[in-house]
């Protein structure tokens, strides 16, 4: 065993499972202590300032300066009970990764004693430089200064012996610099309209705020196997490698077992994520070998976030020291499925409801269907800024390759509520109804059934899916900050509700009947809004063709999807909405195709060293071998002798000759693309070119390697393979 790829084929073989070091008392005795929760507010605060913080938080008011100074000591005071040493201001740049910057407590005084340094207006505010995170121009000019300003509505944590503030991040000139910001915006544009049409149903709903329940799909690859591929080092994808012989066909992954290091890996990230109260629940085995998948409880839709990025974090460190790497990849490996991340989400209220949960009585079911249909309606007109969020290089692999929702944008409801839609639809008359077509009505929505059958066999391949009490959004991508996903949802809804609300304050003013103008608007919304309904296969080449004609976007790239991003639809909403500011926009829509470009540019050098150093090398060496071999034929041999018993060699000398003439080519044709497109000048124009004219030959080259693959001698090739890194013992 000389060669690399031994080497690291016997580590990984050697990697036991950790003696998992999970607390062995009942997770309510440390869920939550590593969080500055209510609990550790009322006990280190005065009860007239954990008061008014509290109500500050539930009314997301400004906070005074008192209050904040109270509250900096009394965190500080926790913190350093916990054994913390460093604070920082924790964000979401626009990169999608966590950004922290931290800063000691402690600062030595004249007097040589340490002074604890930490007041209100360090907790509020602060100035982490950060200039190299991506701003999409909106920081290159003279003030390049980025500030971090406290979100008291997420609470405060300590990973390792840092005090970690949850912080938005915006620019000196005011414009937000992450995914935090435009979020809370959009968490109280819904609350306004959607508490305003509630009141309308329900005098007691003061409160409403989304809820979001995300479900994490990941990668397990041994260590020593990833340092051993330098495309997953750099890129988080294998951009070569044969499918093994046996991938997920027999479908013996899923819900499978779990292998002991793997449960030793989870065990300990679960106890950590509990410290941190974050309430992660349940963990299986997904479709692929080493794919698996995570899921709290759902929480608010800003925490769940919050918890999401954090938790990517403690897996990741967990699985270093177990001797592991996530991959959050959308697609690591091909010839096995991708990874998501399904956001489930819905609407709750202060009174405890949930708004897309179908009720009992006539009255709630007519609260549940208005959110029903206006989202309905919302997604149909904005599916095209819906595909363009989820939009990544990564995702592109994953969208319509029919292992994952298509790239048309579709809602499925499930034959219940079709019947009950359709239902709406033709029993709502366009002139006043009479008081027995209109019990009818009532007595029909009254039967919602409150749990909706068939979403036992949910229809997988629905990129939007209604699942008994929420919408399962699950084209959102596995490595993706659900931020982008949430503020679309949060603020399609809230435009929509708006124009409900306007046209049913029109009708009543005109002297209908508030019920039966509700029925009326809905039935129109239902008739306007049947294109977005699929219950059929999304996998199949009948809905590509159905949805065209349905005048339905089919957009299978990034830089196609990112047209939507700017478009006058997806500008009206964000702008009349004070979400964005059209600066703000296209600062993001220039850093998304800045993302994409520099994606595919990685990728497109890494496999030309790849090529370079490891494959063409190693397929000549074991080419001259078969040159030896066939010298010595001849040698040794009679001519006719020599003709039939070197005839498989020189087959493959000839077949490896060829493939590694195409790679060279193809190799060479893509370095001149690159340079061709390095000279444009817009993101959006750079962006397409090299989806259109570099991407291509990622694909092209790979062919040809992953032939070589099954050419070459194994004992010679230096990359692990796909059968030795995805099968965890
Ligand atoms: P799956 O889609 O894998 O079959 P489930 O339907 O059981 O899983 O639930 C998936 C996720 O939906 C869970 O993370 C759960 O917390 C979340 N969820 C349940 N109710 C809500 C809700 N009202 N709002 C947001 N998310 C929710
Ligand atoms: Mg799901």
């Amino acid at each position: 065993m000389s060669n690399r790829r031994f080497t690291a084929v016997k580590e990984a073989l050697s990697h036991l499972p950790l003696e998992s070091n999970a607390s062995p008392s009942k997770v309510s005795e440390y869920y939550g202590i590593n969080v500055f929760n209510n609990q550790a507010m009322r006990e280190y605060l005065p009860d007239d300032v954990y008061k008014s913080i509290s109500e500050n938080i539930e009314k997301a008011e400004r906070i005074d300066k008192r209050v904040a100074d109270q509250v900096a000591s009394a965190m500080r005071a926790w913190a350093i009970s916990k054994g913390a040493t460093h604070y920082t201001h924790w964000f979401l740049p626009l990169n999608g990764a966590t950004a922290e910057k931290h800063d000691s407590f402690f600062s030595p005084s004249s007097d040589n004693s340490n002074i604890e340094q930490f007041d209100g207006s360090k907790l509020v505010q602060q100035e982490p430089d950060a200039s190299s995170l991506p701003s999409g121009g909106l920081r290159n000019t003279f003030e390049a200064r980025g500030y971090s300003a406290w979100d008291p509505s997420s609470p405060a944590y300590i990973m390792g012996n840092t005090l970690c503030i949850p912080t938005i991040f915006v620019a000196y000139t005011g414009e937000a610099l992450d995914f935090k910001t435009p979020l809370l915006k959009t968490i109280s544009v819904i609350d306004e309209i959607a508490t305003d049409v509630c009141q309308l149903f329900d005098r007691s709903i003061t409160r409403v705020y989304p809820t979001l329940g995300w479900e994490q799909e990941y990668f397990l690859v041994d260590e020593a196997l990833f340092h051993a591929r330098p495309d997953l080092v750099m890129t988080g994808r294998t951009l070569l490698g044969h499918g093994p012989a046996k991938g997920q066909q027999l479908e013996d992954h899923y819900f499978g077992a779990i292998a002991p290091r793997v449960k030793a890996f989870m065990t300990e990230f679960e106890v950590e994520a509990w410290k941190l109260g974050i309430p992660v629940k349940t963990r299986h085995n997904e479709v692929a070998p080493n794919q698996f998948e995570l899921a709290p409880v759902y929480e608010e839709a800003n925490i769940a976030i919050d918890h999401n990025q954090l938790v990517m974090v403690v897996m990741e460190n967990t699985a270093r020291k177990h001797k592991f790497r996530i991959l959050y990849h959308e697609k690591p490996f091909a010839s096995v499925n991708g990874s998501g991340k399904h956001n489930n989400w819905s609407l709750a209220t202060n009174t405890g409801k949930n708004l897309l949960s179908p009720g009992h009585t006539p009255k709630t079911n007519l609260l549940f269907l208005t959110f029903f249909v206006n989202f309905i309606k919302a997604v149909y007109r904005h599916s095209d800024l819906l595909r363009a969020v989820i939009a990544s290089a990564g995702n592109d692999h994953r969208l319509g390759a029919n292992e994952a929702p298509p790239a048309i944008m579709s809602i499925f409801i499930g034959s219940q509520l079709t019947k009950v839609l359709d239902d709406l639809e033709k029993k709502v008359k366009d002139r006043k109804m009479t008081p027995d077509e209109k019990t009818e009505l009532k007595l029909n929505i009254g039967k919602i059934p409150h749990i909706i059958l068939d979403n036992t066999d949910r229809n997988r391949t629905s990129p939007i899916a209604f699942t008994g009490n929420k919408f399962e959004f699950r084209a959102v991508g596995s490595s993706a900050n659900c931020g982008p996903a949430m503020i679309a949802l949060n603020s399609i809804l809230a435009e929509q509700l708006k124009e409900f609300k306007a046209s049913l304050e029109s009708a009543m003013e005109k002297g209908e009947d508030k019920d039966e103008a509700i029925f009326k608007i809905l039935r129109d919304y239902i008739i306007e809004s049947k294109p977005i309904l699929f219950e059929g296969n999304g996998y199949s080449e009948e809905w590509v063709i159905e949805a065209e004609k349905r005048g339905l976007s089919n957009r299978k790239n990034t830089p196609e999807a990112l047209l939507a991003y700017i478009s006058d639809s997806t500008k009206k909403l964000f702008i009349q909405n004070k979400i964005f500011t059209e600066k703000e926009l296209k600062a993001r829509w220039e850093i998304r195709h800045e993302n994409y470009t520099k994606v595919i540019q990685i990728e497109s050098r890494v496999l030309a060293d790849l090529a370079g150093n490891h494959i063409i090398p190693t397929a000549i060496r074991y080419q001259n071998n078969l040159v030896e071999n066939v010298k010595g034929l001849k040698e040794i041999l009679s001519v006719e002798q020599f003709e039939k018993q070197a005839e498989v060699q020189k087959y493959i000398i000839g077949k490896i000759s060829e493939h590694i003439i195409e790679i060279r080519q193809d190799v060479q044709k893509m370095i001149e693309k690159r340079k061709e497109a390095n000279a444009i000048e817009e993101a959006d124009k750079m962006a397409f070119f090299y989806c259109n004219e570099v991407r291509p030959y990622l694909d092209t080259i790979r062919y040809h390697v992953d032939k070589l693959e099954l050419l070459v001698d194994d004992e010679m090739w230096t990359l692990p393979k796909y059968r030795e890194m995805l099968f965890i013992k």
